[in-house]
């Protein structure tokens, strides 16, 4: 691998595998902080090419069109991310989770964000041991990007390798 693309990588405390973010992930991801004071959130999908490694490079990331719609916290339409999913799949990607921006600088999932990680990661249990569930705040990246599991039960808090 080209090491300039190597990104950053996480894991969480005891799990086996890593899980790693292209550099032109996070550079994609970050273009989305909410520091403005009008800011607004972005949500998009998190997707990799091998499920089957120890080390899980998220190597493509998306924006999804924002509704007012479903969940007040992470507005987006399902359909519209589906039909991504489905799109992508077929080009040999798989969804491997979600991002969504948050205007504050050591962003937690809040109850709807729980919520919709929970409703993901039960739709996912069949090929996933955990959803990916990032949140960007204002800090610069890698560490401005508070990653997370949900296993269908709860988060765990995936630390950076720096
Ligand atoms: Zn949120």
């Amino acid at each position: 691998m080209d090491n300039a693309k190597v990104g950053a990588s996480c894991r969480v405390a005891g799990a086996a595998w890593a899980l790693t973010f292209t550099s032109e992930v996070l550079q994609l991801i970050g273009t989305h902080a909410q520091r403005g004071r009008v800011s607004r959130e972005s949500v998009g999908q998190l997707y990799c090419r091998d499920l089957t490694t120890a080390n899980i490079v998220v190597g493509h990331a998306t924006a999804l069109p924002r509704t007012r719609a479903f969940f007040t916290g992470v507005q987006f339409n399902p359909a519209v991310a589906m039909e991504e999913r489905t799109s992508l799949f077929q080009s040999g990607w798989h969804c491997v989770g979600l991002w969504h921006s948050h205007p504050e600088s050591h962003p937690q999932p809040s109850s709807t964000d729980a919520a919709l990680a929970k409703d993901h990661a039960t739709a996912a249990a069949t090929h996933l041991n955990g959803l990916v569930f990032a949140i960007l705040g204002t800090q610069p990246l890698p560490e401005g990007l508070s990653v997370w599991l949900h296993d269908g039960a709860r988060f765990s808090k995936a630390e950076w390798e720096l």
